[in-house]
């Protein structure tokens, strides 16, 4: 598919035409100063003369704020629009130039389809704890005053990058990118999901960047308006336009330049080094506690691709974390198209540390070449059994043994619809710092690994932070206390709050177009709420049979009559209740 990616800032556009296929740029350029809409009309005018030579499938537009709307790239229609537009107040220095460029592209370049893809939607699962501000709630919520996070698109994409390097997928890996470029951001990849990111309402906090502060206290702000007499603007134009290593060095905001003056003794450019890399080292270190540990640090963008001093400033004392950098490699990497990524780390080095060259542009093709695939994929609907689990427990033979005796063994009180996996007689206790649960049902056979899956509303209850997460997924989850008739074993991880999810086989998911690791949107009909759940995880293997999981938090959402003292339910014979796949959540991330 050939792709025109078009970017539009608040006075130039860039352009480009990627064959999604090759992922090569076919053509690209930028236009400059421009000023209001006719100007923008014109620009687009050339932009299509530029690309006529081409076939043009598909538009990508970068949005920048999609606010909370939007958790995934999107096909452009008036409705859509209109909910863009209402982002323009959490970023009137952004998405009104978005606007005016979607808006001069669709008058030109008709009979194509157009799509929006986001800057924030990647950080759009972020845990509530992550994006919430200890502001006044009311307010809050009422000004939608709360951390979106941004860079989302390179993110995603150095992420990707990083885990096909490590022969991995990015939802086995525990990973920080950091994105230093003009702008920069450090991102939580926490499984393949962006769990914490360091710009929250706007680009404007967390890291030190070209011209924009990052994190400040917001009392300076308020001195500067009673001291200096300053105006909104004059606050906004100083805190974006005139402060990070611009205004720290007084010399630039690019980074070459005051690598130079640094060199020469200049103390200003020196200090603006350290405060610079001190940040994004201190993040890193943040997010490490954050996901329970780390499994690579990987930079981007021109400062983490091109500068070895930033670099070298960034990754150094990292030992503790098992990060070695290895300063011969640091030296020499270099990093293009041609080659993205390279290791900077030594070969003993636990934590990696990698390089990789970022490549926006590319990104947004395939999310845009995702969605319109996605529009034609289930013609047909397909019915699916639901079984609702309630709180339960998969142990490891060690952890049974400490809880029920070394002679012990499961017994079988009810078999699942999965093959192999029965409901045990044997019960424990959940002991959490707040509240404790009893009779949680222990799941057979054993397994390699504690797993004990809880709701949201069960965390709250128990007083712990689980994240949520595939299941299998448990380094660095939530510590949890397990009690059994022998008495209670401690585990330093294992608690997790499942993500819902599909079981299918290889031939279902064959017949229907999709891979392990999809996500599809569903609706649940016939429960007195009907509901559409998005971001279900399809896993597939030979031994499953077709159907959804999902936890009694959600049953009960979707209004489903499950049993209120929550024991393991299933609807998939005759009743009403059903869930149809409509759409798959395109697989963006
Ligand atoms: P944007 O966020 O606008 O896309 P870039 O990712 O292009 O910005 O990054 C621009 C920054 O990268 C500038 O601060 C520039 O100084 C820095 N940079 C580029 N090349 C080098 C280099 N060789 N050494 C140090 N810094 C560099």
């Amino acid at each position: 598919m050939n792709v025109l990616v078009i970017n539009c800032g608040s006075s130039s556009i860039k352009y480009q035409v990627v064959d999604t296929e090759a992922s090569s740029a076919l053509v690209k350029g930028k236009i400059e100063r421009l000023n209001g809409a006719e100007s923008y009309d014109q620009a687009l005018k050339d932009i299509t003369d530029a690309v006529s030579g081409y076939r043009i499938d598909a538009i990508g537009h970068r949005v920048v704020h999609g606010g909370d709307h939007f958790s995934m790239p999107q096909l452009i229609d008036n409705a859509m629009l209109a909910m863009i537009e209402s982002c323009v107040p959490l970023a009137p220095l952004h998405n009104p130039a978005n606007l005016t460029g979607i808006n001069a592209a669709r008058k030109i370049l008709t009979g194509v389809p157009h799509v929006a893809v986001f800057d924030t939607a990647f950080h759009s699962r972020m845990p509530r704890r992550a994006l919430t501000y200890a502001i006044d709630a009311e307010l809050a919520d009422s000004l939608k005053i709360r951390r979106y996070g941004f860079h989302g698109i390179s993110h995603a994409y150095v992420a990707q990058k990083a885990a096909e390097y490590l022969g991995s997928a990015t939802n086995q890996l525990r990973l920080v990118t950091c994105h230093l470029g003009n702008g920069a951001s450090a991102c939580a990849v926490e499984f393949g999901t962006s769990t914490e990111t360091s710009m929250g309402m706007t680009p404007l906090e967390g890291l030190v960047m070209g011209t924009r502060c990052g994190d400040i206290d917001p009392a300076a702000v308020l001195k500067l308006v009673r001291e200096k007499g300053y105006s909104t603007e004059e606050v906004e134009h100083l805190l974006n336009r005139q402060s990070g290593l611009l205004g720290l060095s007084g010399i630039s905001k690019d980074l070459r330049d005051i690598e130079a003056k640094a060199a020469e003794g200049n103390e200003r450019a020196r200090l603006s080094i350290a405060v610079f890399s001190h940040r994004v080292r201190k993040y890193i270190g943040a997010y490490a506690a954050t996901m329970g540990g780390i499994d690579a640090v990987v930079l981007t963008g021109g400062i983490g691709e091109n500068s070895v001093l930033m670099r070298r400033r960034i990754l150094q004392r990292l030992e503790f974390l098992g990060l070695m950098l290895d300063h011969d490699r640091n030296n020499d990497c270099r990093v293009s198209h041609e080659q993205p990524v390279a290791e900077i780390c030594a070969d003993h080095s636990r934590v990696r540390a990698l390089v990789v060259a970022t490549d926006e542009e590319l990104m947004i093709a395939r999310q845009t070449e995702t969605v319109i695939n996605a529009q034609s994929v289930f013609a047909e609907r397909k019915v699916i059994p639901i079984a609702v689990h309630p709180c339960h427990v998969h142990l490891s033979r060690e952890t049974f043994e400490q809880l029920f005796g070394k002679d012990a063994g499961l017994t079988k009180a009810e078999e699942t619809f999965q093959p192999g996996q029965y409901v045990c007689r044997e019960r424990v206790n959940l002991i959490g710092p707040r509240d404790r649960i009893d009779g949680v049902s222990v799941v057979g056979p054993l397994r390699e690994r504690d797993q004990i899956e809880i709701t949201r509303d069960e965390e709250f209850r128990l007083g712990v932070d689980a994240p949520v997460r595939p299941s299998g997924q448990v380094d660095g989850s939530a510590p949890i206390t397990v009690e059994g008739p022998l008495g209670r074993v401690h585990l330093s991880e294992g608690l997790i709050c499942a993500r819902r999810h599909i079981h299918m086989s290889n031939e279902e998911a064959e017949h229907l177009g999709i891979h392990s690791g999809d996500e599809v949107e569903v609706a649940i009909t016939g429960g007195s709420r009907d509901l559409v759940f998005r971001q279900v995880l399809v896993r597939i293997s030979p031994d499953y049979r077709l159907e959804m999981h999902i936890d009694i938090d959600e049953a009960s959402s979707a209004g489903l009559p499950i049993d209120p003292d929550g024991t393991y339910c299933r609807f998939g014979g005759g009743e009403n209740i059903k869930a149809e796949i409509l759409r798959h959540s395109y697989r963006t991330y």
